[in-house]
């Protein structure tokens, strides 16, 4: 590469964010930071400002931006511009001096900034599932209609792209064409697999964050909890590879070692593995199609010894058959899913209701929408808003019984 790329990290602040820093960080030949943003947490981007002095910071909250700018012109960082809003978000991920955008903002709320990367025809580094479940075929016709490269971040994801036919196609058809009959969606189950199903309406946020195997934000951890993150990739899945849900297969792998595998019609199934560590599938789309390294620990076989592979539990996990039900209707029906359920897992980790609350506000709402064709960012917009006033609703229900 003759000139370093100039990214912009959507959701600096965040797990996701703080992994792709540590990788760029190991390559300033190759990448340079053009901006960083977040919401409200002053301190970490004021921190992450001193070390890259990025050209800009987006700030979302208008006070936490008046904080932020206070700390840098005290800290005489000058050469960083602070904005704020979501105009700011979309303005530094389609600056032209930008190369790369990292969408590593968590929920609904990154929607419009990966929108404008696409449209503004960047490598889009997509980690911000919830952009894809909700509007997905706007996303990828704004990625093909502007020439912009869609590369995904969530681990299984980039294991599935890279275990796929490695040409021009893959991008554009259906994978019956090329030999594929099956993605197998490897789950790890999250730390409630095997606890009696009795006591998950008792189990506590602190208890639904605390994954096995992976470090990551608040709301993707209680997804995983639920499994409503599996069901998400589900859907993310389908846009990505040009599929149905019915070509999905998820299968449970406690381990989280194989992070998703490709079954084809000669009965090959090839799978990607790797410690679980997500600066490796960062690294992967950062570099592609080169190699670079990620700072990860080398797969060890003998350390890890055993992989196990189970069916899910449907019932265990009502989330997943809901976003599977969802996949099948079409339409704005994932986007309704997925307000419904960040509103509910708010209200869990705010401790306003159960665990096992979070697919029953899930599955009212769905029962109870008017599903519309997802062809205009206004009707996926009006049915998610719907959505999030409805799930309230219900969780006032849940209140008053
Ligand atoms: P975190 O909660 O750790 O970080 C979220 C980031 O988004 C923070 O920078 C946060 O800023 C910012 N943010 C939150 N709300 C808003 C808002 N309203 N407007 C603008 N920015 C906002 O999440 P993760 O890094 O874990 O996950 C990010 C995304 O990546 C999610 O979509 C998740 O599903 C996906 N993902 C994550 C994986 C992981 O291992 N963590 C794996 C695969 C996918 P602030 O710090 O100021 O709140």
């Amino acid at each position: 590469m003759a000139t370093s790329a100039a990214i912009t990290i959507l959701g600096s602040t965040g797990t996701i964010g703080v992994n792709t820093l540590d990788v760029i960080s190991r390559h300033p030949d190759r990448y340079k930071v053009f901006a960083l943003t977040a919401n409200t947490n002053v301190d970490k981007l004021f921190e992450q400002c001193c070390e890259y002095r990025p050209k800009y910071v987006v700030m979302v909250n208008d006070a936490s931006a008046e904080q932020l700018l206070k700390r840098l012109h005290d800290a005489e960082v000058v050469d960083t511009e602070v904005l704020t809003g979501v105009s700011g978000l979309e303005q530094v991920a389609s600056d032209t001096e930008v190369d790369y955008v990292m969408a590593a903002i968590v929920g609904a709320a990154g929607l419009l900034p990966t929108l404008a990367a696409a449209k503004s025809g960047k490598r889009v580094l997509l980690a911000n599932k919830e952009s894809l479940v909700m509007s997905g075929k706007l996303l990828m016709d704004a990625v093909s209609d502007n020439n912009a490269t869609l590369l995904p971040i969530d681990s299984e994801h980039n294991a599935i792209w890279q275990c796929m036919p490695q040409t021009e196609s893959t991008r554009k058809s259906a994978l019956a064409t090329q030999g594929v009959t099956k993605i197998l969606l490897t789950a790890s189950g999250g730390p409630f697999r095997e606890i009696p199903v009795e006591r998950l309406s008792q189990v506590t946020p602190e208890q639904a964050c605390a994954h096995p195997n992976w470090k990551m934000g608040r709301k993707i951890s209680v997804d995983s909890a639920t499994m409503m993150n599996k069901g998400l990739e589900v859907i993310e899945a389908c846009w990505l590879f040009h599929t149905n849900a019915e070509n999905i297969q998820v299968i449970m792998h406690p381990q989280s070692i194989v992070h998703s595998m490709v079954a084809y019609s000669d009965g090959s199934v090839l799978a990607q593995m790797g410690n679980p560590d997500m600066r490796t599938p960062i690294a992967h789309a950062l570099a592609w199609p080169d190699r670079v390294d990620a700072g990860v620990e080398p797969l060890d076989f003998f350390v890890v010894a055993h992989l196990s592979f189970e069916k899910p539990d449907f019932d265990r996990f009502p989330c997943l058959r809901l976003s599977y039900d969802a996949a099948q209707r079409g339409g704005t029906a994932a986007a309704v899913l997925n307000a419904a359920n960040e509103v509910a897992v708010a209200k869990f980790l705010a401790g306003d209701i159960q665990f096992t609350d979070i697919a029953g506000v899930v599955s009212s709402v769905l029962e109870n929408a008017t599903i519309h064709e997802a062809d205009s960012l206004e009707v996926v917009i009006q049915d998610d808003v719907w959505a999030r006033e409805y799930a309230m609703k219900c969780i006032r229900d849940v209140h008053s019984k």
